[in-house]
């Protein structure tokens, strides 16, 4: 157990009174429904409740004290402290449990791939480290202090994935978890809403170079054309690169493409050694995704052999490039945990490696003033790239189809979409099924998946 402070040592940290009374507290939850004896409750606000509203609850669950951002009108029966603001003050215990752990740390940021990059990592970490990870994709101002204050004292590496929805929230997770490496996969035009620009995106994505430690490493796609811009934001830190050119420190060569996966081999610029590397996730991006790993754990000292063993034992999981069957032995792959310009890019060029390739797509959400020409754009990509028929449900996704043209379909919802499919789909073709979360285009998968 690694979290176990007093909770007057907590008062300290955060320069509250001291509590009226002291106890220990072996852990740290913000949901009653989650507490475990001896926790420490921190009342969060969300956008429908109050934390504040269930301190009595907490105690009554098995908390040793509550941290309130509100004094209660009604005293709680167990010690309390009361600060300006509970979401601030979490963040702070996290970075206090984060300088307790030893271990080195990854964190990795980008416009897509971090998820993946993140699953990756772990696997070629867990050769040699008892690792951590964020769960799911817990990657907010909530869920990096909530996977830094998970560390066990078992644990001998992490790897944290960082997002952002707009300036300074990278900056601000980044700096609890001062990663000895911070990988940024790319820069695009996913989510700009709350940046406004490219531009806002690749500075955000840059505040994680400011945040790794002073001897730590920075891990940059030569690919990306913001390259130049974070290389010169990493300064005098140590950089290594990876792209799919041989103008990267890191680089593939022999690329094999397959539906359900890629071959390749990794070199190192100035190096003789070269690594064959047989990735189960399919598709460029993915090599990328693996290349910046590979990157990250050589910067650690890890064996190129080591490192590609765990890049092996990785498989994709549901939503993400994961290959099902079909009624039919259809070829389903499962990429529907979301979706924006860059990723369907990266999607429609695994999908056209099949013979008989369909696309099926929900809306791309948060895509901002350029929403309808960026849905457009896709259809037209995957007419470009022999996409064999484009099946679309979603206001937005008219477009797509109407760009697409011939064997292009819009259906009105996801039922129609099902039967759609079920009706027309050739047996031997290889379907990929993608949208926004807020499309749910995971309901599609399901109804089409062959049930063992
Ligand atoms: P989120 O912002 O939702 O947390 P993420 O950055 O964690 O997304 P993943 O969940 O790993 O990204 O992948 C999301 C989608 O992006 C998938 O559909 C995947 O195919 C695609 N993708 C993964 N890596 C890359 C990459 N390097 N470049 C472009 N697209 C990618
Ligand atoms: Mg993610």
């Amino acid at each position: 157990m690694l979290f176990d402070f007093t909770l007057s040592q907590v008062a300290s940290l955060l320069g509250l009174a001291q509590p009226s009374r002291d106890v220990r507290c072996t852990g740290i939850s913000t949901d009653t429904r989650q507490i475990q004896p001896g926790d420490l409750y921190v009342a969060l606000r969300g956008e429908h409740f109050n934390g504040n509203d269930f301190a009595a609850p907490a105690l009554a669950a098995g908390a040793v004290a509550v941290l309130l951002d509100e004094v209660p009108g009604v005293e709680p029966d167990g010690p309390m402290l009361v600060c300006d603001d509970a979401l601030l003050a979490y963040g702070l215990i996290a970075g206090w449990q984060r300088d307790a752990f030893a271990g080195p740390i990854v964190a990795i940021t980008g416009s897509a791939g971090k998820t993946t990059t993140k699953q990756l990592m772990a696997k070629v970490l867990e050769q040699q480290f008892t690792t951590w990870m964020t769960q799911g994709n817990l990657n907010n101002h909530i869920g990096v202090p909530k996977t830094l204050l998970a560390l066990q004292s078992e644990h001998e590496a992490a790897v944290v994935e960082l997002g952002a929805s707009g300036p300074g929230e990278i900056r601000y997770t980044a700096c609890l978890v001062k990663p000895v490496v911070g990988i940024i996969t790319n820069a695009s035009a996913a989510h700009l809403e709350g940046f406004g620009s490219l531009a806002g995106v690749v500075q955000t994505k840059g505040e994680l170079i400011d945040c790794v430690d002073a001897e730590g490493i920075v891990v940059l796609n030569a690919d990306d054309p913001a390259f130049d811009q974070w290389r010169a934001r990493a300064g005098h830190k140590q950089v290594i690169t990876f792209g799919l050119s041989a103008t990267a420190d890191l680089y593939a060569e022999d690329l094999q493409a397959r539906v359900d996966g890629s071959d390749f081999t990794v070199c190192c610029r100035g190096q003789s050694w070269s690594q064959p590397v047989q990735l189960a996730f399919p598709g460029r991006h993915n090599i990328a995704n693996a290349l910046a790993v590979f990157a990250a754990a050589l910067g650690l000292g890890m064996s190129p052999a080591i490192v590609a063993k765990g890049l092996e034992a990785a498989a994709p999981v549901a939503g993400r490039m994961k290959t099902l069957v079909g009624e039919g032995g259809a070829r389903i792959i499962d990429d529907s945990y979301n979706a924006n310009p860059a990723s369907i890019r990266a999607a429609i060029d695994v999908i056209s490696l099949a013979p008989c390739a369909w696309l099926v797509l929900g809306d791309m959400a948060e895509l901002g003033e350029g929403a309808e020409q960026a849905h457009s754009d896709m259809g037209r990509y995957a007419k470009q790239q022999g996409v064999s028929a484009l099946v679309a449900t979603g206001p937005l996704s008219r477009a797509t189809v109407t760009a697409f043209g011939e064997q292009g379909y819009w259906l009105p919802d996801r039922d129609a979409v099902v039967a759609f499919i079920k009706q027309k789909m050739p047996d031997q073709a290889t379907i990929l099924i993608k949208g926004s979360r807020s499309a749910g285009m995971d309901q599609v998968v399901r109804a089409l998946q062959l049930h063992s």
